[in-house]
């Protein structure tokens, strides 16, 4: 089979076509990290036929993890969890480049990491990781969408760096009051990340617009999704000084 055969029907979206598949094929996708979001989000890219992906993630499995992290199964308990999570994404699609790295972003990797992408998906669960990938993403001019979720609520913020509202624009410093272990069921955590892959294609492809100085909010409580419209912070630490 030829890597053509397989995304048939999704070239046939209007206004999607061989031509956003061809861009797709072409790109690289950093995701950080690969549980209860980017998990199913880098299944759906890696379905989507994107052409390379490179995940970073910490850490082995556990039990409780299993409840959303599904790139895993009970056989991977006690080891590491990136290994499992490029495995699945290798059997899912042949075609699939993948890099995987046994570490959460950090100071140290992710000017490296963020080097080797066109599009920064960030799903880590604590604010300076999502802060750290932000600016670095801004710096170099990459794509970028930030997913976050708690109990029955989810965020996504996609950022065309220079030209729309970055998280830097709106969160200057972690804040308190976030915790490192928050309630989630994983359809929850599912469903935010399959917005942000949708997100994400139309940053690549441009086959129609991404949703630009606006945070999207899931309420998956009452099922209602929404758009709040946001400002640019023209002295943004992050993307205020990007050229054009
Ligand atoms: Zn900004």
């Amino acid at each position: 089979m030829k890597y053509e055969d397989y995304y048939t029907w999704q070239e046939d979206v209007p206004g999607f076509g061989r031509e956003a598949q061809e861009k797709l094929k072409n790109a690289s996708a950093l995701v950080s990290r690969v549980g209860g979001l980017g998990g199913p989000l880098a299944l759906s890219l890696a379905a989507a036929g994107v052409g390379r992906i490179i995940l970073a993630h910490g850490g082995e499995l556990r039990a409780d993890d299993l409840n959303r992290q599904i790139l895993m199964t009970h056989e991977g308990l006690g080891s590491e969890r990136h290994d499992q999570a490029a495995e699945t994404l290798r059997r899912f699609n042949r075609d699939l480049k993948i890099e995987s790295v046994g570490e959460n972003i950090s100071e140290e990797n992710v000017v490296g990491l963020v080097e080797r992408a066109d599009i920064v998906f960030s799903c880590a669960p604590l604010f300076e990781e999502r802060l750290l990938m932000n600016r670095e993403s801004m710096r170099q001019g990459k794509l970028f969408v930030d997913g976050a979720m708690c109990s029955m609520e989810g965020h996504v913020l996609a950022v065309d760096p220079g030209k729309s509202t970055c998280l830097g624009c709106l969160v200057k410093e972690p804040p308190a009051y976030w915790k490192r272990r928050f309630p989630v069921i994983g359809a929850v955590s599912a469903m935010v990340a399959q917005i942000a892959v949708l997100e994400g294609i139309k940053l690549l492809t441009r086959f129609s617009n991404p949703a630009l100085d606006q945070m999207i909010h899931i309420d998956a409580q009452r099922m209602r999704m929404k758009k709040v419209r946001l400002v640019r912070d023209s002295a943004c630490d992050h993307c205020s000084r990007i050229k054009i």
